[in-house]
């Protein structure tokens, strides 16, 4: 994103026109085109998925997933898919790490992503992980929009997606190509996360919440399960899948099955800095009514977009998708997208006050874009929810080595790790693996780590299933 902004910058504001445009969002309704006969149930609330879960069943499978995250949970459900018995074990008593919902006073609250692109399984668009929702039977309501307001040093516009004079000069080049769409999903990321669940379930998987697993069990070389921090050993027949970090996968092993050059390549991989989050639930009475769901604020040049405390995202998904606040109240969140350093924040008591100081002073940034974004009807003290998450909240909440965004790996420079290890019978899926970082990144790595785990027929039999 913040390449996007710098080309904006070189072509000045003229291209977009300078002047103030409320968004103009298309306020279709749809729903993405796999053929789930349920696509309007929804397990946003389910009881079931926030309660600490007894363990499911025996403790063994023959896949044993670490995580579900979009890559552990697309992995996890196309595994399920292929009639393999899957076990997903994650720590935090919700599903879906850096992409789940969560719930406060009756907002409900993205941790994490709202920019989607499309749910397509097909075409120019096509999304990985709409192809998994297809494998699975699910589909996932959305509604389409085709613009975002971009706040400049010196002006502000609306940018809207399709074949403009944007197609040369945004990164998202797909996103300006004729055809393509933005989705954002009905009840929020927390809606997709509750497909992928549904969907995995449905073909028999398993999910077992609050189940942190402390290290993977190493026996006569290969990967034959996980121990976790009550003790209990979960056997893993065929494989151990890690959708953690390569960070916190590497802290999983023990020192002893470490081949010395796949520590030196972790340990030497550059990481991406964390973020300030700020969550407000609000009362929708002042704003404008044609506010729209995003906004991006740069406030100085001349530092830099990937400098920390220099770029604002912000996402108020309520425009869209009603349910997601209280009647006539907005949710939002607001958050410096992967540039606050965690060195600032490494060692604090969470509950001394410099670090309620510190957390003070680097919010003010959020706080202040939010203001520009919302205008004089927003005023932050009428905030019904106010939550200010740091570095050191998303390490403990995402359970993300230094809270960081993922591998800082140029493109053009490095690729991503692949997902095979150097123990047998372990692989890896998510952010730290190829393609990369984002949801659709992150939903092909995990459908290439259940692809490889079983045959080329099978494989080729489920593409055929799905008319792929
Ligand atoms: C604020 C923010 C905004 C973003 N915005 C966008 C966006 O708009 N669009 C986009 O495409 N992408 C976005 N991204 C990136 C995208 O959300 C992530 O790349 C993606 O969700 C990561 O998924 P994952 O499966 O790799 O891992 P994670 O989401 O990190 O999931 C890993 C899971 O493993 C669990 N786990 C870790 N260790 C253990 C253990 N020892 N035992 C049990 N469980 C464990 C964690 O609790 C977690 O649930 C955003 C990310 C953030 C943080």
């Amino acid at each position: 994103m913040g390449g996007a902004v710098g080309l904006i910058k070189e072509r000045g504001c003229d291209i977009a026109g300078a002047k103030l445009i409320r968004p103009h969002f298309v306020r279709e309704r749809r729903v993405s085109s796999a053929r789930a006969s349920n696509a309007t149930e929804t397990l946003v609330g389910d009881p079931s998925l926030k309660e600490k879960n007894p363990f499911p069943g025996k403790p063994e499978a023959d896949v044993v997933v670490i995580g579900s995250g979009i890559g552990g949970l697309c992995c996890a459900g196309l595994l399920a898919r292929y009639q393999q018995d899957v076990l997903v074990l994650e720590s935090h008593d919700l599903p879906g790490g850096a992409a789940h919902s969560f719930d406060i006073k009756g907002y409900k609250f993205d941790s994490g992503p709202s920019l989607f692109s499309g749910f397509q399984s097909r075409g120019l668009q096509a999304n990985p992980l709409a192809q998994v929702l297809d494998a699975l039977g699910e589909s996932v309501p959305c509604v389409s929009y085709d613009s975002w307001m971009v706040y400049l040093p010196e002006c502000e516009f609306l940018s809207r997606i399709g074949p403009t004079e944007f197609l040369k000069i945004y990164m998202f080049a797909e996103w300006y190509k004729p055809g393509c769409s933005l989705e954002y999903p009905l009840h929020g990321s927390g809606g997709v996360v509750d497909a992928l669940v549904r969907g995995m379930r449905k073909f028999g998987g398993r999910l077992a919440l609050g189940n942190h697993v402390d290290k993977i069990v190493v026996e006569n070389g290969r990967a034959t399960g996980v121990k976790l921090r009550s003790g209990q050993f979960v056997r893993a027949k065929k494989a151990v899948v890690s959708n953690a970090s390569m960070w916190d996968t590497l802290n999983m092993l023990p020192t002893e099955v470490i081949p010395r050059s796949y520590e030196e390549g972790i340990r030497k991989t550059p990481q991406c800095d964390s973020f300030m989050h700020l969550h407000l639930g609000f009362d929708a009475q002042d704003i404008p009514e044609d506010l729209g769901i995003h906004h991006i604020v740069v406030n100085d040049w001349s530092r830099g977009v990937d400098a920390d405390q220099n770029v604002v995202l912000i996402s108020v998904p309520s425009v869209m998708s009603k349910d997601l606040a209280p009647p006539g109240k907005h949710v939002l969140h607001a958050y410096t997208p992967g540039t606050e350093p965690f060195g600032l924040w490494e060692g604090l008591d969470r509950r001394s006050p410099e670090y309620k100081r510190l957390k003070e002073e680097r919010s003010e940034v959020m706080w202040n874009a939010v203001e520009r974004a919302l205008g004089p009807g927003f005023s932050r003290d009428r905030c019904e929810v106010r939550l200010v998450g740091t570095p050191l909240t998303h390490q403990r909440f995402l359970r993300r080595n230094r809270g960081t965004y993922g591998p800082a790996i140029q493109a053009g420079q490095a690729t991503f790790p692949g997902h095979a290890t150097p123990i047998p019978q372990l692989f890896c899926c998510g952010d730290s693996t190829f393609p990369g970082i984002g949801v659709p990144a992150v939903a092909a790595s995990g459908a290439i780590v259940a692809n490889s785990l079983v045959s080329v027929p099978e494989h080729m039999q489920l593409l055929d299933a799905v008319g792929i």
